[in-house]
């Protein structure tokens, strides 16, 4: 069994600072992962008091600077299969940048994420104010459902429960039974399209004393719908966190009835045995 982390930053993230592809690459390496994809950020748009509080303007990485150091590394580093990807950041008001932006490149895959919404960031704040839980977490489903059935042209659906992450509720986690008729159509639209769903592991820790958890009833549901592919992302912003309690959840989605993971090479899905 070759797992792959599906999601990874590295220098070229505005982010990034803590690691970079060779110290990732080979801390995959060392973790004994087949394979690992750098999905550095691309968001066109950020919101003003994110932009202010980081000054920048924008979160687009060098795509050309990005993929030859990659090249370099797989090199230097051959025990080890290093792909070219990219997170690309959903949001109404830049579809066409983000569209354009994606066929004038070439890459292995492609995670479609949403992070900014109603021009604010949930990490920043912001997002969460007179909203119920409810509100919060349904709007967000909705606007990932709004944006992937515009975009399309992505492989794997980035971390659907972000906005459960620093979230000031005590319901932490995105839970099927709460928002089964939205999810239904996320579900649905990835199975039947061929994208894969996105285990990112990165959610399933303490914050502040909240800690998100993996509803095995949603992986049933796409299951359920013809969902095939499910992607496993560390969703690493350093060396540290690479393939992260990937053994815990290949098991778990294994036990679910899952036979494979997935990553994409060219755009192509390739399913691994689990
Ligand atoms: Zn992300």
């Amino acid at each position: 069994m070759k797992l792959y982390d599906n999601h990874n930053h590295s220098q070229f993230s505005f982010d990034g600072h803590r690691t970079s592809v060779r110290r990732s690459a080979e801390a995959a390496l060392a973790a004994g992962l087949g394979g690992i994809c750098f999905t550095d950020h691309c968001d066109f748009h950020v919101p003003p008091m994110k932009a202010a509080y980081e000054n920048l303007v924008s979160e687009v990485f060098d795509v050309e600077a990005q993929q030859k150091e990659i090249n370099e590394v797989s090199h230097d580093i051959p025990g080890i299969r290093i792909l070219k990807g990219i997170e690309a950041g959903m949001y109404h008001g830049c579809r066409e940048q983000i569209r354009e932006h994606l066929s004038a490149h070439s890459f292995d895959q492609v995670i479609a994420s949403v992070h900014y919404i109603d021009d604010t960031d949930p990490f920043y704040g912001g997002y969460y104010e007179g909203k119920t839980w409810k509100e919060a977490y349904g709007h967000y489903l909705e606007t990932i459902y709004e944006e992937i059935t515009w975009l399309k042209d992505f492989d794997i659906l980035g971390h659907y429960d972000y906005v459960a992450r620093y979230a000031p509720y005590p319901q932490s986690s995105i839970m099927y039974a709460d928002f089964a008729d939205i999810l239904d159509e996320i579900l649905r639209f990835l199975a039947y399209e061929g994208k894969a769903l996105e285990i990112n592991t990165k959610t399933y820790q303490d914050y502040n004393g909240r800690t998100p958890v993996l509803d095995k009833n949603i992986l049933l549901r796409f299951r359920e719908l013809g969902g095939e592919g499910i992607s496993l992302g560390s969703d690493s912003h350093d060396p540290s966190r690479t393939g992260d309690k990937f053994c815990h959840y290949s098991e778990f989605i294994k036990s679910l009835g899952f036979r494979w993971t997935v990553h994409f090479e060219a755009r192509k899905a390739i399913f691994s045995g689990i």
